[in-house]
């Protein structure tokens, strides 16, 4: 039943434009919700500097980034990029904060 569940709000979660990243390292999966690479940034900068952004790490950031594994090497599952990448963030952010995350 779990696992049924798990795969509806995943449904749902891609319906709002969410997306599903992959650990690399242990190819857990994660369905996150929203512009992820964006928030994920904000949710790294907010965690080193200890400073509070203005408003609240989404819980799917806080799942991400307490992983085990470098949350910044998390691949997008669809197109198999790194989510960081500019081609799935439509940000370009170069490699640094890749290799520092
Ligand atoms: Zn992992």
């Amino acid at each position: 039943m779990g696992r049924f569940r798990g795969r509806l709000r995943r449904l749902q979660r891609e319906a709002e434009g969410g997306m599903t990243l992959v650990c690399p390292e242990c190819g857990e999966e994660f369905v996150v919700a929203g512009d992820v690479a964006a928030e994920f940034i904000v949710a790294l900068w907010s965690k080193e500097t200890g400073q509070k952004g203005h408003r609240k790490t989404p819980e799917d950031l806080v799942r991400i980034l307490d992983h085990d594994h470098n949350p910044g090497a998390f691949v997008e599952k669809q197109s198999g990029l790194p989510f960081l990448s500019r081609e799935v963030s439509g940000m370009n952010l170069g490699g640094e904060l890749i290799h520092d995350a």
